[in-house]
């Protein structure tokens, strides 16, 4: 086991995987910009470093200084937690090069998983099934129409390098395409540097199911079950829940047995979520991500597996310490993101928090790294903290987030705890049935 980890993340997650450290007694660096200085995980951790200035580029992505700051504090290993350098294939190989662990999974498969195409080619021959599509990327708009005319309308362009719902567009006639494969090259260009994209159907009426899984690159992997991420706003995810509300036993262990089984093929290491989309009883890879996800703890508390701790584990050497009979479903959780923005108009909100009270009680777990007095710095995302709750039902864990979030106090800036107060008396969301484009349509209605 690592006796000390460099933490190269900042916020909630950085707090998460502190504790995580602390639990398994090893010592923890943090790193922070100068807009950080005063955060909450460089407070608790037992050694801090500042890497550089508030712009990200030029400190949480800074492989130099994170590469110094290992130097400097002796850490053998990097937690990369999610975002920033968590999937970069290349600060994995560049720690690799410095003998210093990377927590996560082998560069090889970081590259693999961080090109959609390749990683769908990947999919399909593991046995995984995935969304009617090109086969590869399109290079032509002849051949973007060629293949939009065979698996039919609408399309969706998405880019090869995506994440984050960028470079994504919808094509509903073959008018549509021409725009959508020169808006989504545009917007891939400028955002990943790499205008490659191909084409998918476009589901009109999905949910988005996802597996989590965890492997020690010694072909040993396990599923953890699913996540429900389908309430999202501009493809990005506001509520998760696990279980999923639309599958029953037997549809988990089939989709969570075959995802394992490619994960052992593969000799995949570490925590990984394989993403799909679920329309009628069927399920279609839409891409791997190769880290800790944020919607995490809602898989943690059906199960009480520490993921983190497990990530840890398996980067120091070790083997799988569960099987898969070892992974029991209890109960329901949900996840709500708390962002600094405006509830109706989703502008962020960043100053200070003038008032701090979170919800306690049975089931409850707040994870934030937030705290009365602090000032939101404006140059991060604004992801302020998690409320995950469980139940030993869904209408038990509905009942505990309506009391938590009535419960639940920030003053000083806006957030969006009372776009939660509303969705969780909604009926559709009462009784789960709801797609990836619900959100959406009760907010444009709601507005
Ligand atoms: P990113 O990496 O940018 O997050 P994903 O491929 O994971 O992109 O897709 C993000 C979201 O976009 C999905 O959760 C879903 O809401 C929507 N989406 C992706 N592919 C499709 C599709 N083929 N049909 C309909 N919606 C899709």
């Amino acid at each position: 086991m690592f006796s000390k980890v460099l933490i190269a993340n900042r916020g909630e997650i950085a707090l998460r995987i502190l504790r995580a450290c602390k639990e398994l007694g090893i010592q923890t660096v943090a790193v922070h910009s100068t807009a950080d200085a005063d955060a909450m995980h460089v407070r608790l951790a037992d050694e801090s470093v500042c890497i550089g200035p508030p712009s990200a580029r030029d400190s949480y992505l800074h492989i130099p200084a994170l590469v110094a700051a290992c130097e400097i504090t002796g850490a053998e290993a990097v937690h990369p937690g999610y975002g920033f350098l968590s999937e970069n294939a290349r600060f994995a190989d560049i720690l690799q090069a410095h003998g210093i662990a990377f927590v996560g999974p082998s560069p090889e498969h970081i590259r693999l998983m961080g090109d959609k195409i390749e990683a769908k080619r990947t999919a399909v021959s593991l046995g995984i099934p995935v969304v009617p599509g090109s086969d590869g990327g399109i290079e032509t708009d002849a051949e973007a129409h060629r293949v939009a005319d065979e698996i039919g309308y609408p399309v969706l362009v998405k880019a090869a390098a995506g994440g984050g719902g960028r470079g994504m567009k919808v094509a509903r006639t073959p008018a549509e395409l021409e725009f959508a494969l020169a808006n989504a090259r545009a917007e891939a260009q400028s955002a990943f540097g790499d205008a490659s994209v191909y084409l998918e159907k476009y589901l009109a009426t999905p949910r988005h199911i996802e597996i989590q899984v965890l492997g020690d690159g010694q072909g040993n992997a396990i599923h953890l079950g699913e996540r429900d991420c389908s309430l999202q706003r501009r493809h990005q995810k506001v509520w998760e829940e696990a279980r999923s509300p639309a599958l029953n036993d037997d549809a988990r262990a089939e989709i969570g047995e075959t995802v394992a089984a490619a994960m052992r093929k593969m000799r995949y290491s570490g925590a990984g979520t394989i993403e799909f989309l679920y329309e009628n009883g069927a399920f279609y890879f839409i891409e791997m991500n190769t880290r800790l996800q944020v919607e995490h703890p809602v898989t943690e508390m059906i199960t009480g597996i520490d993921i983190v701790h497990e990530q840890i584990r398996v980067a120091s050497g070790s083997t799988l310490s569960l099987t898969q009979d070892d992974v029991q479903f209890d109960g329901h959780a949900i996840e709500c993101r708390i962002n600094a923005e405006d509830p109706r108009t989703f502008m962020p909100s960043p100053g200070r928090i003038s008032h701090f009270h979170t919800p306690g009680g049975l089931g409850v777990r707040v994870d934030s790294a937030v705290y009365q007095g602090y000032l939101i710095p404006p140059y991060y995302d604004s992801l302020i903290g998690k409320l995950i709750v469980h139940g030993r039902n869904r209408v038990e864990c509905l009942m505990r987030l309506r009391r938590c979030l009535d419960e639940f106090v920030v003053d000083g800036i806006n957030t969006t705890i009372p776009l939660f107060r509303q969705l969780v008396d909604h009926p559709d969301i009462a009784d789960g049935s709801y797609d990836i484009h619900w959100l959406e349509a009760y907010l444009a209605e709601s507005t």
